[in-house]
């Protein structure tokens, strides 16, 4: 190209990337006329539908757009076409696996991170903005009792940060050569703790599965007898993981009595708070949670107990020094990184570099409610799960599995004289009978080969309307499924 046709050819840029102020504020406008009403009917849509019914044109391989395509269209299909069927964790009717939320004021705080789109991963780039992550994770790791030199950053989720945890106890307590090492955590504990483990380079063989006790609890007898073994094998104990609520049935590992053995033993402690982490903020959630304060690693969740969208997970550590031994990396092409401990640049202390302004997302919800609102909110689901437990209890035939820890308990249909098997049929026929207007969603899982019925109750958006109209569907289902009762 000649340098007058490139001129010529940069005289006239292509400007309809971009919106001004006008157009910026028409299309929120555009987009919150569906957001809206989908917010006032939220409460009266079901919590799930089943993928079954979808429009096969909802689901067909779609062909490259090249041209333009209208709002309005694009949007129409967005709600109209693709957002039915499916689950709904922001529901209040969703009690399966752990129910979503999805605070709207985190929501309009990625809209604001998204358009000013700083750089938050290096402390140079925007160290006000910086200082929103290292605030939130000083307020995180104090409500755990960390002290002083604990740190953190926020990632995408609770798998996540347990790999991040994972990788930093290998790197902080085995030799390059670390293969002899041993991961110990209960039956119970989330599939991401062996995933995290696989990840940081661990074979299945060097994790052990502790059985658990009847309240679903690690075992500690099995736990020391394990590390013993293995010690006496010639490999090297290192790594602890205990379930700060499990996922399965909420239950809390005796996490004083494992802070002793890892002190004992000297092996990294890790607490996966995924999902309980912040009941900490209430008064029973802290007695359960006791001894999380001798982690030397925590993952939280703020998609799960802080109701924020999905996309928020957290790790945070005793000592910021250990992530930044496991992280940390020198680039030439990078701006130079601080020395000052508190100036931190989170690229040295995580996984990533490049990553969105997240802690916005945190921050500002925190800021205007309040932990008092959050706690208050936590209380209620404390209250909820015991008050739909003392319901369950007069129901017939229907036999609670766990009791509530933390917000999750389980149950079962056992009539009597009925085989093993055909009881977990029968459940299963329960299930789906429960869930079937939609007005509530529950799951189950496998609690020693039998099929059991969870209900989580952790959406802010849950009241006790909506559990009294679950526990009428389930007194309502097990008198269908057990007429002799009737
Ligand atoms: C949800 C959960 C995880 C995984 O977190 P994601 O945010 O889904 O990646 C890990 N551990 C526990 C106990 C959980 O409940």
């Amino acid at each position: 190209m000649t340098l007058n046709s490139l001129q010529s050819a940069l005289s006239t840029p292509d400007l309809s990337l971009e919106l001004d102020a006008t157009q910026l504020r028409e299309l929120v406008n555009t987009v919150l006329d569906h957001l809206a009403p989908h917010i006032d009917q939220l409460p009266d849509r079901p919590a799930w539908e089943s993928p079954d019914d979808i429009a096969a044109e909802a689901i067909a391989a779609a062909p490259r757009p090249e041209g333009r395509s209208e709002w309005s269209t694009t949007l129409d299909e967005l709600f109209s076409q693709r957002l039915s069927p499916s689950y709904n964790p922001a529901s209040p009717g969703y009690l399966g696996y752990i129910p979503g939320g999805g605070l709207l004021h985190a929501a309009i705080a990625d809209l604001i991170a998204d358009v000013l789109n700083r750089y938050t991963t290096v402390w140079v780039a925007g160290p006000g903005l910086v200082q929103l992550e290292t605030d939130v994770i000083r307020w995180f790791s104090d409500l755990m009792g960390l002290g002083p030199d604990a740190g953190g950053f926020l990632t995408t989720g609770g798998s996540l940060a347990n790999w991040s945890a994972v990788f930093t106890a290998r790197c902080c307590r085995l030799p390059e050569d670390f293969l002899k090492g041993t991961i110990y955590t209960s039956r119970q504990s989330h599939h991401s703790i062996l995933r995290a483990a696989h990840l940081a380079g661990f074979p299945a063989s060097r994790v052990r599965s502790i059985e658990t006790d009847d309240d679903c609890r690690m075992d500690l007898a099995q736990l020391e007898q394990a590390i013993t073994e293995d010690r006496r094998n010639g490999l090297t104990p290192f790594l602890l993981v205990g379930q700060g609520g499990s996922t399965n049935t909420g239950a809390v590992d005796p996490l004083e009595t494992l802070a002793d053995i890892a002190q004992r033993e000297q092996l990294w402690f890790h607490v996966d708070a995924a999902y309980g982490g912040f009941f900490q903020l209430t008064e029973r959630g802290r007695q359960q949670l006791a001894g999380i304060a001798r982690a030397d690693s925590i993952t939280l969740d703020p998609h799960k107990g802080l109701f924020l969208p999905y996309g928020t997970g957290c790790l945070l550590v005793r000592s910021r020094q250990t992530l930044h031994a496991a992280h940390g990396m020198h680039a030439d092409y990078l701006p130079p990184m601080q020395e000052d401990d508190d100036r931190i640049d989170y690229c040295q202390v995580s996984p990533e570099l490049s990553r969105d302004f997240r802690s916005l997302r945190v921050w500002l919800p925190l800021k205007i409610h309040g932990f008092e609102t959050f706690k208050n909110y936590l209380d209620e689901k404390l209250d909820l799960v015991q008050w739909t437990a003392q319901q369950l209890e007069n129901i017939p035939s229907l036999e609670i599995i766990t009791q509530p820890s933390l917000s999750i308990l389980t149950f079962r249909l056992q009539p009597p004289g009925v085989t093993d098997l055909a009881i977990n049929e029968l459940n299963q026929q329960l299930l789906t009978e429960i869930n079937r207007s939609g007005e509530v969603f529950l799951t189950a899982t496998d609690l020693n080969g039998c099929f059991t019925i969870r209900i989580c109750v952790l959406c802010f958006r849950t009241h006790l309307e909506r559990l009294e109209a679950c526990v009428q569907r389930i007194r309502d289902a097990c008198q269908a499924l057990t007429p002799a009762a009737s």
